[in-house]
């Protein structure tokens, strides 16, 4: 059966088959699950609109470090959907808070984005490019990255006593509209930790537990009535097993058939398909007017 994923004799999912029932809290990875680039996803908007007018609980989660809350809210209402900022949890905001939360009083190397950098001025994070008073370096995605930042990066990190590494996420690449890859944080994370011989200390990006905790104070609801949804096994679908939540992939973004098969089966999502309304429950369908064609 072309539909079913399996390993030798070994039914593993059916990739036609979504859940039978509706959860309380939803959990959204954005890039490749509900939009690619300025392009909503088939069947996203419904999904989601559906949901919310059936009283669920819709979160957003994005380990995309680019863009912080306001802007991932501007950019969905100019798809039609809108959302405020407590539904959408990033991995900017998740750093800044930990930096609020643990080491309020540091001075900190943000290599990043400018998302990150305004988002450390708005919240009164000092900040410096000089290794002898830096106290935490901040590893991102950063267009602008370069030997200087590295060197700064290197001193600060090796220095007696020297700084802690931490970073907003550890995504290796980033997808692009066009199918095609950059790399991402992850890159820029080895190459400092590779320099300086250090390891970073705290991920605040899926799926860590700084980043899974910011997801379930905004979702508001226990794991076993949440479904984390993303197009990543070892981001989304990670934070969700790990969290003791039903998962669900869609092969919309960066996993394929191949990469799940290709995966340990406790990695497995609960769920895998091709299309994101799949999450609401076939039973459904009829009563709302929906088709594949028309999503
Ligand atoms: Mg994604």
């Amino acid at each position: 059966m072309a539909s079913v994923v399996s390993r030798g004799s070994a039914t593993l999912i059916d990739l036609k088959k979504g859940p039978e029932r509706l959860y309380s809290g939803y959990i959204f990875d954005l890039d490749g699950t509900v939009y690619i680039g300025d392009r909503l996803l088939p069947g996203a908007s419904r999904t989601i609109l559906k949901l919310r007018e059936l009283g669920k609980r819709v979160v957003f989660a994005t380990n995309n470090p680019s863009r912080d809350v306001q802007m991932y809210v501007d950019k969905l209402a100019g798809m039609g959907v809108s959302v405020s900022a407590s539904d959408v949890v990033t991995s900017v905001s998740t750093t800044t808070e930990w930096l609020i939360e643990n080491e309020p009083q540091a001075v900190v190397f943000p290599i990043g984005e400018e998302a990150l950098r305004e988002s450390l001025r708005e919240n009164g994070i000092r900040t410096s490019d000089e290794p002898a008073e830096i106290d935490i370096v901040i590893a991102s995605t950063d267009r602008q990255f370069d030997y200087r930042k590295l060197t700064i990066a290197f001193r600060a990190l090796r220095r007696r006593n020297g700084a802690r590494l931490i970073c907003t996420n550890t995504d290796r690449v980033t997808i692009l509209a066009d199918g095609t890859c950059l790399p991402a944080a992850g890159a820029i994370v080895a190459a400092i930790e590779a320099g300086a011989g250090v390891k970073c200390e705290v991920d605040c990006g899926k799926p860590g537990l700084i980043m899974l905790a910011a997801v379930m104070r905004a979702v508001g609801h226990e794991p076993k009535d949440c479904i984390c949804v993303g197009d990543r096994l070892y981001t989304d679908i990670k934070m969700g097993i790990d969290a003791g939540m039903h998962t669900a992939l869609v092969f919309t973004g960066e996993a394929t058939r191949e990469s799940l098969l290709a995966s340990p089966p406790d990695q497995h999502p609960t769920y895998a398909f091709d299309r994101i309304d799949r999450l609401v429950p076939v039973a459904l369908w009829e009563e709302f007017g929906w088709t594949e064609l028309n999503g």
